[in-house]
This record gives structure tokens, sequence and C-alpha cells, in this order.
């Protein structure tokens, strides 16, 4: 296959927008392409022998947050901190390490605009809240971070881009699916072994497999409404919570707190965080 002028131009709209999703990529070759019947990945895999010698490469992934096949841009070797400095400043380098640090160490794995702010205190640079919030909307817009309701969460190109980072830096925090062995920031722990499993990867396995991936343990109809159901978020969460405490005749909170981490829910992940932080407090 010769590099040709489809290559080119969904190159540069990848390029310049981060992330696009594989529908729009397709989009793009039905407008714009001679050959019809070329696919993406024969596309994308042309493109980035080319993109190789320049270390970037586009990477086919999941979007955890919207769920859809992506088509990510990425800058290879952005861990390495002498080069990442050539791209942002590095104040704002400081910053954004800062920021994605909390976002992967915090609850639900998203933080509040003003606590994303609040966090140029850290900071060995003087940095202002000015600056901080219009590095918040550059790295939105370059799909670096992205917004759930209010509140910000790792986009899917850092997730992908800083991949080596994260697991280096933030190992505690950062869990590898059992499935598509990428990093799971939202998605469930099986009810048996504890294996991190994003939603859309489970989701897709079920359909063909009635069982958990890992330690095949049955899967109830129960755990499928569960994961079926719209990823939980803060609130949600709650109302399970709730939903759980009503269910129970367990009075006591100590106990209701262990009766949860063995009954046979899904808990998110963020949610076996907390548990683990309730059971060393008490
Ligand atoms: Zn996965
Ligand atoms: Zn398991």
């Amino acid at each position: 296959m010769t590099y040709t002028n489809i290559h080119r131009f969904l190159l540069r709209t990848i390029a310049s927008a981060g992330v696009i999703t594989k529908e729009d990529a397709e989009k793009i070759v039905r407008n714009h392409a001679d050959d019809q019947d070329i696919s993406i990945p024969a596309l994308v895999e042309k493109i980035n022998e080319e993109l190789r010698p320049i270390k970037q490469q586009i990477k086919i992934t999941n979007d955890e947050l919207s769920a859809e096949e992506v088509l990510v841009f990425m800058s290879l070797g952005f861990d390495d901190a002498t080069k990442s400095q050539n791209l942002f400043p590095a104040a704002d380098l400081e910053y954004f390490r800062i920021l994605i640090e909390q976002i992967v160490t915090t609850e639900n794995r998203q933080i509040s605009g003003i606590h994303a702010l609040n966090l140029v205190g850290n900071m060995k640079s003087t940095y202002t809240k000015t600056s901080a919030q219009k590095m918040l909307d550059t790295w939105c817009r370059m799909k670096y971070l992205d917004k759930e309701d209010t509140n910000y969460v790792l986009g899917v190109r850092t997730i992908h881009e800083f991949e080596g980072y994260l697991r280096e830096n933030m190992a505690d925090s950062i869990e590898e699916c059992c499935l598509c062995k990428q990093i799971v920031l939202r998605g469930y722990n099986c009810i048996g072994c504890g294996n991190a499993v994003h939603t859309r990867c489970i989701n897709k396995y079920t359909e063909r497999v009635k069982k958990w991936p890992c330690c095949k343990i049955e899967f109830s109809a129960d755990h499928l409404d569960r994961v079926y159901s719209q990823r939980l978020t803060q609130s949600q969460s709650n109302t399970v919570q709730d939903e759980i405490n009503t269910d129970s005749s367990h009075e006591n909170s100590e106990e209701m707190t262990q009766e949860i981490s063995t009954q046979e829910i899904i808990p998110e992940m963020s949610q076996r965080g907390t548990r683990k932080r309730k059971r060393t407090d008490q």
C-alpha cells in the first residue's frame, strides 16, 4: 500500500483533534478515499510507518468514558521529562503531573474544577489559577482531559500516551484489565478474585460466556443487570449503596462494611478503594 492523500488527510485530522471516533474516521474514508474498501486498521498501520521516525503514533483503542472506539494521536516518549518539556513549559508540566496524580488517586477518578485550581498551591513553581484554568481548557481541547459533568477526568489520550508514566509512578492506583491488558481507571473488579476489567470488555465477553473471564465464577443475572446498566457515577453509586443498606437486615455499620465486601455485588473499583480505607481506619 502506498502513502496517499487519504493517509495524509486522516493523519492531519487526528493530529489536530487529538482523538477522533472510529466512526468519524470511517466517514472520512467514505468521503475522501478513492479505495472505499480500505480498512481503518490498514490505514493506521501505514500512517504509523511514516510516523515512527518522529516518535508519534496513532492508536486504535476504546474510550472508557464514552465506550466508543477511538483513534488517539500520541507522542511517544512523552514520559521522558526532557522530551515533554519541549511540548509544554516546565511549570505547565508540573501542574499537569500533579493534576493527573490527583485524578488517578481520587475516588471515582475525577476532581472538581475548584479542586483542580487549588492544586496550584501544591506546586514548586509559581503558578496562578488563571494559568491553571487556561491549561485545563487547553488539555480538554487536546483530549488529555475530559469532563464528566463539571468534574475533570483523565482523557483517553493521557491514559495511553502516559501509560508508562502512570504504571511507574502510580502503580498502587493503576490496575490492568484482565481481558485487554490495558489500564483500567473505570470498570469493575471481579467478585471472586478482584481482577479489574473494563466495563466495555466485560460487556462484550459476557455476551458469549456467562462467567467472569478471570476465575470463571458464574455470572448471575444480578451481576449482569449491574454490569449492563450504565457505568456507575458518584450519585448512582450512592444509590446502590443505599439500596444495599435498605435491603440488608444488618443494622451495624461496621458489620455492613464487611458484609458488602463479601456480598456478590460487582464493586466499582473506586468503591473498593473506599472499603479498603474504611477497614484500615477501623
Ligand atoms: Zn479491557
Ligand atoms: Zn476473577
